[in-house]
């Protein structure tokens, strides 16, 4: 495939209509690592008639291809990235700046997300409603949506692509995938593996380009049925604004600001406290903090307060910052110049809101978009810090009174999101009773970060609409149909005449 040919409608790949392209940066140190085909909306409206025309008219019939072999392709796709997982998570690695090892999980988890749906959908299938009356024969089954946007971010590139996919394929929908404009290479070889896996043409189709034309066209188009978002709250208002006119589902997965509640009883013993300083740690700071779900917001209880975020201060310092791809780095840079610029200003805000730095603060000598993992103890509420998605390596701290579980909920339920949140605590009774208190998405327990595919992941209030994983990031994608057969018709007789 030539370097500029990720545009793929219809079994074919292209340049862009227009003849643009953009060139691709490595995160660590700015230089070009490929050259993409720039999409616009004439590409965006080819690739949406490729998906539809495969949907309605069924190249291939994928939407009434059999389950089972639906579900043999998915974990074909599945068997070729556990092949390719090396030279797929190298890739992620320089494109996103993770590091490989981080670069290889994705990938083995893309991998699981394909075998899971795989499973799934065969076992996921209608069910016989009891009408009443053995002539009456009732069947709710499920139908693919139709056409489907996907509109994935930078962060997770290939694993945020797969959540939508999978289930996407499973359901026998046919799709258009935008992948984030600054990482869109590892999608771009998802496709090629899903056509090597067998899939007809014109049910996959990519176009890689910005959000503003490409993403914005697939939100608004009338021959789509779903648009799947995940990125920014701003982004994602944006998808749904556009979304109305045609009345096309919308799912959307947004951001977060996630509270990691930390009592002190969870640090009695040294083992505890290591661990709960260990995972505060990784919480905040892995992929550099740019998770949706990273723990940014400490919110520590007063009496074990200025022993832990020293702890984790002194363990934050030592973090060893580096190109993805070396020995020995723990934290790549950040994604883009433009992040690095917010990450700077956030903290900037934060000092100037009276703020504490307790590590970090400051960007290294030398090139790349690289930020010191950087905690800010004294944070309270009303700072900007506190409230907005950062997206780097930045945790803020805040206290509550030793013993008060009612406003360590009320600060960790403080925020416009609900995306994640966790609890640490050695008392079961007080872990279960504030878990069930907090209106987030996800609940951790004396654990921060671990999702599965069997469990479904989204948000509550601002951090979006829907779930994906589980049964119901299944049903996302499918229609549900009643059946209604009468076995013996008869005359009803409402009318007289
Ligand atoms: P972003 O909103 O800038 O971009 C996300 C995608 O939307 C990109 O492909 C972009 O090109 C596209 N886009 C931008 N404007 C658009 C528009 N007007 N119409 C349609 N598409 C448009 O987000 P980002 O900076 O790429 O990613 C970071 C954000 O993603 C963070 O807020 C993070 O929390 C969120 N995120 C959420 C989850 C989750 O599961 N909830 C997972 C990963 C990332």
């Amino acid at each position: 495939m030539s370097a500029q040919l990720t545009i793929r409608v219809d079994g074919e790949w292209r340049k862009a209509a227009s003849g643009a392209t953009r060139e691709i940066l490595d995160p660590a140190d700015a230089t070009p690592l490929a050259v993409v085909a720039e999409g616009g909306v004439e590409d965006t409206d080819a690739a949406v008639a490729a998906a539809r025309g495969a949907f309605d008219r069924g190249q291939g019939e994928w939407p009434r291809t059999p389950v089972g072999e639906r579900a043999a392709l998915l974990r074909r796709v599945a068997g070729l990235l556990r092949r390719d997982r090396e030279e797929l998570g190298l890739l992620e690695s320089r494109d996103a700046g993770k590091t490989v090892e981080e670069g290889r999980v994705d990938i083995d988890c893309v991998a699981d997300a394909f075998a899971y749906f795989a499973d799934l959908v065969v076992n996921e299938t209608g069910r016989v409603v009891d009408a009443g009356s053995p002539d009456i024969h009732s069947v709710v089954v499920h139908e693919p949506v139709g056409v489907c946007a996907l509109i994935t971010p930078w962060n997770y590139p290939l694993l945020q692509a797969s959540w939508k996919i999978a289930p996407a394929l499973a359901a026998g929908n046919t799709f258009v995938i935008k992948p984030s404009e600054i990482t869109p290479l590892t999608t771009v070889a998802l496709i090629r593996l899903l056509h090597e896996a067998g899939l007809p043409d014109g049910v996959a189709n990519i176009v890689t380009g910005p959000g503003d034309t490409v993403g914005a066209r697939l939100a608004e188009h009338p021959d789509v049925d779903l648009v799947s978002f995940t990125g920014g709250l701003a982004s994602g208002t944006k998808v749904m604004r556009a979304a109305a006119d045609s009345v096309k589902k919308v799912a959307l997965e947004l951001g977060g600001k996630n509270p990691n509640v930390v009592f002190a009883d969870a640090c009695a013993t040294d083992e505890g406290f290591d661990t709960a300083v260990d995972q505060a740690l990784n919480a905040a700071f892995i992929h550099s903090g740019q998770v949706c779900s990273a723990g940014s917001r400490l919110i520590v209880e007063e009496s074990v307060h200025e022993r832990f975020v020293a702890a984790l201060a002194r363990r934050a310092d030592r973090i060893r910052l580096g190109r993805g791809t070396d020995k020995g780095v723990e934290c790549g840079p950040l994604v883009s110049a433009r992040q690095l610029a917010r990450t700077e200003e956030y903290v900037a805000s934060a000092l100037a809101e009276g703020a504490v730095l307790r590590a970090g603060g400051t960007r290294p000598e030398g090139p790349g978009y690289f930020y010191r993992p950087t905690v800010l103890d004294r944070c309270h509420r009303e700072m900007r810090v506190v409230r907005e998605e950062v997206f780097g390596p930045v945790l803020t701290v805040e206290t509550f009174p030793d013993g008060d579980e009612d406003t360590a909920v009320s600060l960790a339920n403080d925020t416009e999101y609900g995306l994640a949140g966790a609890v640490w605590s050695a008392d079961p009774g007080r872990a279960r009773r504030i878990a069930g208190r907090l209106r987030h998405g996800t609940v951790w327990i004396n654990d921060f970060h671990p999702y599965l595919p069997q469990a479904e992941w989204g948000g509550f209030g601002k951090s979006g609409i829907g779930r994906e994983l589980g049964p119901a990031g299944l049903a996302e994608y499918r229609e549900t149909k009643h059946v209604y057969q009468n076995l013996a018709p008869r005359p009803v007789r409402w009318f007289a005449g």
